[in-house]
């Protein structure tokens, strides 16, 4: 299409990132978002920008590993028990998309988009001088069992064939020399050096203003309540402020997609998987290394600004309370691996659903129903590494640019 005026509606990682990358082409570029932008899932995340995240949640073994969580008390992983068909439908496909194939499949395509939006973090950063707190040294995956440790060497043997990069394996002394904070009685970790991490919340709220300085109109507080259509063409945009027409709109809601099918003409099996966070000022002697401690799904995010600890997948449905048992399970696992280093006074307490498709890959392409509709939704638990990849594939799809890596492992019909 050639440029006109385009609507991107959702201010997250994805549609901020649509809007950037669109309103770079030449397009007249209107934001809209039912609250504040950069202030949903894109905002308490962990923040890492991980190459190393190619496998799906849905794999060879998920649900003979996952079902023992589900039963457990307390847990990291939670399903909130409830007769809703549209969870149970979920967990039917993702159950049939657990095979090897499959995720090999996936694993190329989330590949492919998360090099990309690597790519694009570089320039972004870089060309609009954004201070998001970024960190290049790595993440690293901490195991406190060796069995564990041991067991993932045969995924980054198929990282390494596949993709040509692979973690570094640690032992206990190496991991404690390298990142002292850590107690000196675990099994070791692997190093992802190519990984990297930001402060979403900075980076968003930089994006939002370089927005600005480009021209983009960014609406807020000012949810899409309907859709006109004429002939399977989209004409305008209905909100509780008026009527907004463009030639072209772009939905990008993230958790929120599944409620907007009526506008999109389909209905996306995407759930929101909730997730917490905590958010603490910068304290002397905190660690220096983002790390997961992967037998207890729990992750620590470093910043010269501060240290934010984040974790849990609860499929509540759109529930907005937060249950200081579920935020206990953050600080709860610290100890497991980290030695004399006090947990700080966490200030920010913070959740977020994380916008889960039954395959692990996003949606990413035109309505069925409207032409000039594209949906940009469904990133899981990497939409903050994925989200300007996607907002540029946007951007050429829409603007009729052959796409920078193949689009079709996204398309709706799949
Ligand atoms: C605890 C936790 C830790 C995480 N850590 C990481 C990490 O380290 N790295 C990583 O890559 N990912 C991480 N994620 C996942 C990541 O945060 C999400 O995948 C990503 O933020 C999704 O971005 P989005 O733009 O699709 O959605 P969102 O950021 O949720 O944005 C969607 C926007 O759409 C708006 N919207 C919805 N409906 C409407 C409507 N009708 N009208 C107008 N606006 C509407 C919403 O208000 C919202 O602002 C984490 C998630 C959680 C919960």
């Amino acid at each position: 299409m050639t440029p006109g005026r385009v609507i991107v509606v959702g201010g997250g990682v994805v549609g901020a990132s649509a809007a950037y990358y669109l309103s770079q082409r030449g397009w007249e570029v209107d934001l809209i978002d039912q609250g504040k932008v950069g202030e949903a899932c894109s905002a308490g995340n962990c923040g890492y920008i991980c190459p190393s995240h190619v496998f799906p949640l849905c794999r060879p073994g998920a649900i003979a590993k996952t079902l023992p969580l589900i039963l457990r008390r307390n847990s990291p992983f939670a399903v909130r028990p409830r007769l809703d068909l549209h969870l149970i439908s979920f967990f039917a496909r993702f159950a049939m998309n657990c095979r090897d194939d499959l995720m090999q499949e996936t694993s190329v395509a989330l590949h492919d988009l998360l090099q990309h939006a690597k790519d694009c973090y570089e320039q972004i950063i870089r060309e609009e001088r954004i201070d998001c707190d970024l960190e290049t040294r790595g993440c690293l995956f901490i195991y406190r069992d060796a069995h564990h440790l041991d067991a993932f060497a045969s995924e980054n043997e198929y990282i390494r064939r596949r993709f040509g990069f692979c973690a570094k394996r640690l032992d206990g002394r190496e991991l404690a020399r390298l990142e002292p904070t850590l107690r000196d009685d675990l099994a070791g970790a692997w190093l992802f050096e190519s990984d990297w991490h930001i402060r979403p919340d900075r980076f968003m709220a930089g994006l939002k203003s370089v927005l600005a300085r480009r021209g983009v109109k960014v609406h807020e507080d000012c949810p899409a309540i309907g859709l006109n259509a004429q002939n399977g063409r989209a004409l305008a945009v209905q909100t509780p402020q008026g009527m907004l027409a463009a030639d072209a709109f772009v939905f990008a809601t993230g958790a929120w997609t599944p409620r907007l099918k009526a506008m999109l003409g389909c209905r996306l099996p995407i759930e929101p998987g909730k997730g917490y966070s905590m958010t603490a000022d910068f304290t002397p002697g905190q660690p220096t290394y983002p790390m997961i401690f992967e037998e207890h799904r729990v992750a620590i995010t470093p910043w010269k600004s501060g240290l934010r600890i984040g974790s849990t997948m609860e499929f509540a449905g759109y529930d907005e309370s937060i249950r200081p048992e579920r935020l206990r399970l953050l600080t709860d696992a610290a100890p497991h691996y980290l030695r004399e280093w006090q947990l700080p006074q966490f200030k920010e307490q913070w959740f977020g659903w994380r916008p889960m498709t039954p395959d692990g890959r996003p949606y990413i392409d035109f309505s069925p129903k409207l032409s000039n509709v594209m949906i940009a939704a469904g990133h899981n638990m990497i939409g903050m590494s994925t989200g300007p990849g996607t907002g540029r594939l946007v951007a050429e799809m829409l603007s009729g640019e052959s796409p920078g890596f193949d689009p079709r492992p996204f398309r709706i019909g799949r």
